[in-house]
């Protein structure tokens, strides 16, 4: 599944933190992710929180503006494997799958979204090393959730028809049931 990777799930001194997940209607998730040009403690703590907020059951993939960082950065746990990887760019898909996707910034809400049944990616780790992360099935569509998340884009900018219809009437009662602190009106125009 992946090459020359090494787990950063601890940083050099040890610690760890989970770090609370922005919700849609944060504009962060909406703002494309800047490159990472700087291989240094930073990058390496932002590695170690994004695995570490990511392992935990019923999480499969982190983009670094999930968790407020406008960073070409994301994390995976699938399989029990966990990983991330920096400035990735998709080298390669294949086929098709159709299953239920969700997301930790559209907490609770999943609908069913075509993806393609294989993706591979390609960048670097936290120390600038070359890794690939290929995979099917939740892998493949983990790394296709968390690419458009780098973009700015969410899994419900994918949806048409009536799912499309279905999705945009849940967000706002969402959205009205709390208050306003989940989502803005304006972000739910099609
Ligand atoms: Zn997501």
């Amino acid at each position: 599944m992946t090459s020359g990777w090494a787990p950063a799930h601890f940083r050099q001194d040890g610690t760890v933190a989970q770090r609370p997940i922005r919700l849609f209607g944060d504009p962060v998730l909406r703002t494309p992710c800047d490159a990472v040009g700087t291989f240094d403690e930073a990058l390496i703590s932002l590695a170690a929180d994004l695995e570490e907020t990511v392992a935990a059951p019923g999480r499969a993939g982190l983009a670094a503006n999930q968790i407020g960082v406008s960073r070409r950065v994301f994390a995976y746990y699938v399989d029990g494997q966990v990983g991330h990887l920096v400035n990735p760019v998709i080298e390669a898909v294949e086929g098709e799958q159709e299953d239920e996707e969700g997301c930790l910034s559209i907490p609770e809400l999943w609908y069913p979204l075509r993806r393609a049944r294989y993706a591979r990616a390609r960048g670097v780790d936290r120390l600038g090393q070359p890794v690939v992360v290929e995979g099917e099935g939740l892998l493949a569509r983990c790394i296709q959730h968390e690419m458009d998340h780098l973009h700015g884009r969410l899994f419900i900018d994918r949806l048409s028809g009536s799912v499309r219809k279905q999705a945009m009437r849940d967000l706002r009662e969402r959205y009205l049931s709390f208050g306003g602190a989940l989502a803005r009106p304006a972000l739910l125009v099609c």
